[in-house]
């Protein structure tokens, strides 16, 4: 037997080169045995390894919620393992650039990443249901499917073979239906339309005879301004400015309604730890994933009276008819879809069954309530 295999299978591979005896202090049953001296109710200390681990993003320097998620996820791990684990954060393009996060660390050239499943869409077109479905959940719903319903079981197995493991780091809320250089008001006007917009969604854009544009959050601004794109849709209200560059801010986020995103770690680093680290970044994640959607939450009310009231901004929800025609189109574009490869339909048909699950639900108990209060809250002009 390897030496290394010996010390997996005793349980003491994080003891690494320390003394039999420091070793022996640090094991719980022979602890219990050993007299009350001082010297044994001191803390046992071994040597237990350290992880250095590098984080590449998907987001600009400094974004709000996203990038600075990411860094609070990596510091929450730093404090909740003592240490054991430090992660040195990179933004897009810092270390490698933002679409390149998933390949870096299913490659293992570093240890995780941050961003959104359906960027990688090209590479595991399954990948895009785990982060928003055009009329899907809301955060409760994909947050039930992931915690309560299967979810991220299905989500693992999909990661698999590319070496990477999920878990949902964070939740956008409803997003809005974006920000347009001119007015939609059928479906013909997304004919020609140039939108950046990621996903499913934008397959449903595509469908419409839109051209679809992929680009990370800091080439966005840039692009609509010169009007390279007609369009843009992004999960905020503020903070990106997109006012300056698109006059019409429409609503809702029909595409996007509930958008988790994501950490990955390599397979192979993330097995070969120890429980209870494993234990610790899953429960951060977790963590960061209810305080990014409450960051979202407790700030887009303020920042959208801020832009009526200040940027005089157009907000326009789009045409009932409207709608109606992108959720046939939305439906047509997830069957379509979904029978492109094996894993999506496999995935597709496992959302389709949660979701009329949740709705039984949501539509009696979640719906009418908040068509209830829904006149209470009124935007100022
Ligand atoms: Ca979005």
């Amino acid at each position: 037997m390897e030496r290394r295999d010996f010390l997996k299978k005793s349980g003491l591979v994080a003891a690494g080169a320390v003394t039999a005896a420091a070793g022996f202090a640090a094991c719980g049953q022979k602890k219990e045995e050993a007299p009350k001296t001082e010297e044994t109710k001191a803390p046992a200390v071994i040597a237990e390894k350290k992880y250095e681990w590098r984080m590449v993003t998907t987001w600009p320097p400094n974004l709000p919620v996203l990038q600075i998620g990411a860094e609070r996820f990596a510091k929450r791990v730093a404090e909740a393992t003592n240490g054991r684990i430090t992660i040195k954060v990179f933004a897009a393009g810092e270390l490698v650039p933002a679409l390149n996060t998933f390949d870096a660390v299913s490659a293992g050239t570093v240890e995780c990443g941050s961003g959104a499943a359906y960027y990688w869409a090209g590479k595991v077109p399954s990948a895009q249901w785990f982060s928003a479905v055009p009329f899907g959940f809301n955060p409760q719903g994909i947050n039930a499917w992931f915690y309560g319903g299967g979810g991220l079981e299905l989500w693992e197995e999909m990661y698999a073979p590319f070496n990477v493991v999920p878990r949902p780091q964070g939740n956008t809320g409803v997003q809005m239906g974006g920000w347009f250089r001119k007015e939609m008001n059928t479906l013909a006007d997304y004919k020609g339309l140039k939108m950046r917009i990621p996903g499913l969604g934008g397959k449903v854009i595509a469908k419409a005879g839109g051209t679809v544009v992929l680009l990370p959050a800091g080439e966005i601004f840039t692009s609509l301004e010169r009007g390279v794109i007609d369009a843009t849709e992004w999960v905020g209200p503020l903070r990106m400015g997109f006012y300056k560059a698109a006059p019409y801010y429409y609503y809702p986020g029909w595409h996007e309604p509930g958008t988790t995103l994501e950490v990955i770690f390599n397979k192979k680093v993330y097995d070969d730890l120890p429980g209870e680290l494993r234990m610790i970044l899953d429960a951060v994640a977790a963590e960061t994933n209810l305080w990014s959607l409450c960051q979202f939450e407790a700030g887009n009310g303020a920042a959208l009276q801020e832009l009526i009231t200040q940027h005089k901004v157009n907000l326009v929800q789009f045409p009932a008819p409207l709608m109606d025609d992108l959720r046939k189109l939305a439906m047509e574009t997830l069957e379509e879809e979904a029978d492109k490869d094996a894993p999506s339909r496999k995935v597709h048909e496992a959302f389709k069954k949660f979701k009329e699950q949740v709705g039984i639900w949501g539509t009696v108990a979640a719906d009418a309530y908040f068509n209830v209060i829904a006149d209470k809250y009124k935007l100022k002009s």
